[in-house]
């Protein structure tokens, strides 16, 4: 069928809207019709072409109605709303262990524009348009998505508010509750208060860390950040930066969670940490970084990659949303909204900061 898509890969600053002919959904898959998708800093990077194939459809934070199923799908009905996660196989040890962010086949699933067998549920006027990005493609009217790519939500929840439950707010929740297991009494330090920094202020809020710490440039963000539940916020371009988050606490956090891709963070973000401390990151630092890492991890310290939060989207995604309910998580204040028309102003915005996490409505003005 016609479905409207936002393209990347024809060198614009933004993804162009496109008809495109989309096939029906084959085994094991779904078509969702989506009713909002967040922009998330992959999207950004992802659409000037860098690791997944292009022409193709972006999106990871879709969140829709399942419209129709395909062959042997029998834990969806039509009519569900769901939130869409990243792919997975369902078959390698970490996927059956529960910690599908870590699949085997992650790369290929979420980053190789088409199904494992090579083909692609999107064709344009110029042929074949790559698709299955994060298993979902979601900057469109409507996803062809593979099962385990969907997470079922209660009817009740605003669903245009959910998409980023998928990858921005796991990430940061996921990264300091699942991951670094963050508890009671803990110091952490968060580098970057974008939608996962926040996110993680909000989780080590949340699980009764005794400091956090929220370091950025943005003074703005370290407002909201405040406002989240941070206990101490500082402007990261201060003098002396390392001596003053060593002294929230006299002896360095217990933990830090780094959501830049700066260098100089990565060594930052190790430096602060108190004796037996753990470095979560996210993002792969950018250009070189050599530090003296013997001298960083001597002390019992640790540094650790989590990617999307460690966390299975089955079950965690619907515990935040609960949590959002009772005003624990309040993560829809992030959110700001634009017409899918008018993706390439959020995308604009998504770049320049003035949007923490921009959401795109497929319902309403098109
Ligand atoms: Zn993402
Ligand atoms: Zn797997």
């Amino acid at each position: 069928m016609k479905i409207t898509a936002a393209l990347s890969g024809r060198g614009g600053a933004a993804p162009e809207l496109v008809e495109l002919e989309q096939e029906e959904p084959r085994a094991g898959e779904m078509r969702i019709r989506l009713v909002a998708t967040g922009i998330c800093h992959t999207d950004l990077h992802e659409h000037p072409g860098r690791h997944a194939p292009q022409p193709i459809v972006l999106g990871h934070e879709g969140a829709g109605v399942v419209e129709k199923l395909g062959e042997g799908v029998s834990t969806f009905e039509i009519g569900d709303h769901v939130v869409l996660s990243g792919n997975s196989c369902g078959r390698c040890p970490s996927c059956l262990a529960g910690r599908p962010t870590y699949c085997d086949l992650a790369m290929p699933l979420c980053f190789g524009g088409k199904r494992l067998d090579g083909s692609t549920a999107l064709c344009g006027d110029e042929g074949e348009v790559h698709s299955h990005f994060f298993g979902q493609s979601s900057f469109a009217t409507h996803s062809i998505v593979p099962v385990r790519t969907a997470v079922k939500m209660d009817k009740d929840l605003p669903l245009e508010k959910l998409g980023p439950l998928g990858c921005g707010v796991v990430t940061g929740a996921g990264g300091v509750i699942e991951a670094l297991k963050v508890g009671f009494g803990d110091t952490i330090a968060i580098f970057g208060t974008g939608g996962v920094g926040l996110s993680a202020v909000m989780a080590a809020k949340l699980v009764g860390a005794k400091r956090i710490v929220a370091v950025d440039l943005n003074r703005e963000r370290l407002e909201l950040a405040r406002e989240f539940g941070a206990t101490d916020c500082i402007a990261g371009d201060e003098d002396d930066i390392a001596a003053k988050i060593r002294g929230v606490t006299g002896r360095g956090v217990d933990f830090t969670f780094n959501t830049t891709n700066a260098p100089p963070v990565h060594s930052l973000a190790l430096e602060v940490l108190a004796m037996n401390g753990t470095a979560g990151f996210v993002a792969a630092p950018l250009g070189q970084w050599a530090p003296q890492m013997f001298a960083m991890l001597a002390g019992g310290k640790q540094l650790r990659g989590i990617l999307g939060g460690d966390a299975n989207p089955q079950t965690f995604l619907p515990q935040l949303a609960e949590y959002w309910q009772q005003g624990k998580l309040p993560f829809d204040r992030m959110l700001s909204f634009y017409p899918f028309a008018e993706i390439d102003r959020a995308f604009a915005d998504a770049h320049s900061g003035k949007a923490i996490k921009p959401v795109l409505l497929m319902e309403n003005g098109q």
